[in-house]
């Protein structure tokens, strides 16, 4: 009796269970089927449903030990970007099954804002975009995003102490223009065409950033400059309840940094004891830390249960998105 106590209480169960009624609400109230399956086999949306849990739960236990944690959040946030391409080639292939709405959207995340600027109109992306924020803060910059993961996997490795000089100026930057030239497309009335070629050139630069920066600097260049998704994120993420905190204990030793592939635990984010702003509670830098001094907060307060609610959110989260999510 202990024992299924002992289980139905468990992250993993709790993960499992978050997903399936998730994606049970999907199947029953959306009008086109979201499920991949179900759009080939009537009723196989249910499968895919019981398969999600499974993966969810197999994720979460990896993810919830701090020791495998990075190795795991990076191999599931790469399927992720591998699957979603994929969708997207097939797809463009001609299978429109494949494409969430049977029309191709492109796929730079600066379009989450862009896209609904141009057309004046509110998108499925963009609820789905606030909503990530308003529950699991900047989760969506290390679990959710198909691009992201390509940032990644370029700098995975041993991050450098040295800090990306001047970021805040690129990302301001960066931020303003891309809602500067989308306003002056929308209002001159630009062809669409102009626009998508404008957008292209703006994910090839993307790409850019991270084949000649990321990968030779080992932190996430085209994520804390580039990417004006990502500045956003770094604001808007205080609605969740979540936060990254260093306790009064940390010793300064800056083992941590080594680990923080988005430039946010620089020697005066210790001192300051907060990581910086580009900090997306990824989690990877908890295990570096021997006194546990950095840790998740949820309404403030420091307990054990705040890194287990915010893997809960983030986790179900990625694997609805990776169930239903495409272009
Ligand atoms: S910063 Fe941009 S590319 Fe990077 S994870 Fe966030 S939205 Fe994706
Ligand atoms: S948080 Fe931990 S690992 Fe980071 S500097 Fe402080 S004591 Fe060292
Ligand atoms: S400070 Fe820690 S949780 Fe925040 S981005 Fe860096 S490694 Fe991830």
């Amino acid at each position: 009796m202990n024992n299924i106590k002992k289980h139905i209480q468990s992250p993993e169960f709790i993960t499992a269970l978050l997903v399936g009624f998730l994606l049970t609400i999907v199947q029953y109230k959306v009008a086109r089927p979201m499920l991949m399956a179900e759009r080939f086999v009537q009723g196989a949306g249910w499968i895919q449903i019981c398969v999600a849990m499974v993966y969810a739960a197999w994720v979460m236990h990896h993810i919830k030990q701090p020791q495998q944690s990075a190795t795991w959040r990076l191999r599931i946030w790469i399927a992720f970007s591998i699957v979603f391409f994929s969708q997207l080639l097939i797809g463009l292939l001609g299978l429109e099954q494949f494409l969430m709405t049977g029309k191709l959207h492109f796929p730079i995340p600066a379009l989450i804002v862009a896209g609904p600027l141009y057309r004046g109109e509110i998108t499925f992306m963009i609820i789905l975009f606030i909503s990530t924020i308003v529950l699991t803060g900047p989760a969506w910059c290390s679990y959710l995003c198909y691009f992201g993961a390509i940032d990644g996997w370029a700098s995975r490795g041993k991050t450098p102490h040295t800090p990306i000089a001047h970021k805040w100026r690129y990302k301001i930057a960066g931020l303003l223009l891309v809602i500067a030239v989308t306003i002056v497309l929308r209002v001159c009335n630009v062809p669409i065409l102009y626009a998508i070629i404008l957008a292209s050139l703006f994910g090839i630069g993307g790409l850019a950033v991270i084949v000649f920066i990321s990968k030779k600097r080992k932190k996430m260049a085209h994520c804390v400059t580039y990417c004006p998704i990502g500045t956003i994120v770094s604001f808007a993420k205080y609605a969740s309840p979540f936060r990254m905190h260093i306790a009064p204990d940390c010793n300064a030793c800056m083992k941590c940094s080594m680990t923080c592939t988005y430039d946010a635990l620089q020697k005066i984010d210790i001192q300051h004891l907060r990581p910086g702003l580009t900090c997306t509670y990824c989690g990877d830098c908890i295990s570096s830390c021997k006194s546990q001094s950095i840790h998740y907060t949820v309404f403030g307060s420091r307990t054990n249960k705040a890194r287990t609610i915010f893997l809960i959110l983030t986790i179900s989260l990625h694997t609805c998105c990776l169930m239903l999510a495409r272009i």
